[in-house]
């Protein structure tokens, strides 16, 4: 399916997309790190309501297929999207997620909830490694086996602190070919 050719400048574009009571600064570090390991122009958007409307009465959690198809309906400009709550996020088949995106489509979200840390830092950057995950989905990319790329599934805080905020060559290569494919609109 044709991608609309983003509204910005001549880099491809995602939202960061604040849904209920976020940290201002976590946005804003997600942004960057996103710009600077992903190379897409990232710009926070005003904080939209929390999502109550996900809310699972059954697991006390969020329902994460919820939000994404939420986000869809953000601006229809064909502009990536990526969601960030402090609500604790399920799945059908999962009892939580640090996040959850379409491998392929537009939209993302990440949580907070379960990256705290004393240290907002840590959080902070926890977050941006979860986010630039869910992005490289957008972009079509799977997940990846090398030992040292932000594409390997983490399933724990420990393995996620130990991941490198990059993409193996491989990755990073795949991202490269779908940006451009991105931005030629295909
Ligand atoms: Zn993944
Ligand atoms: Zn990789």
């Amino acid at each position: 399916m044709a991608r609309k050719r983003p509204h910005k400048g001549n880099k491809a574009h995602i939202y960061i997309v604040p849904l209920g009571e976020v940290p201002p600064v976590a946005a804003s570090i997600v942004a960057a790190n996103i710009e600077t390991v992903v190379g897409l122009n990232a710009e926070v958007l005003p904080p939209f309501p929390s999502p109550e409307y996900a809310y699972v009465t059954l697991r006390s959690q969020y329902s994460a297929g919820k939000i994404l198809n939420a986000l869809e309906s953000v601006a229809d400009d064909g502009v990536l999207k990526l969601g960030l709550v402090q609500c604790d996020l399920c799945t059908v088949i999962l009892k939580f997620v640090y996040g959850e995106s379409q491998l392929g489509g537009k939209t993302a979200v990440v949580s907070l909830c379960r990256l705290m840390s004393r240290d907002p830092a840590e959080t902070y950057l926890r977050a941006a490694k979860i986010a630039i995950h869910e992005t490289g989905h957008l972009l079509g990319i799977g997940h990846c086996h090398a030992p040292d790329c932000l594409m390997v599934f983490a399933s724990s805080l420990e393995k996620l602190d130990s991941l490198p905020l990059r993409f193996c060559p491989a990755c990073r290569y795949e991202i490269a070919r779908s940006l451009k494919c991105y931005l030629e609109g295909i």
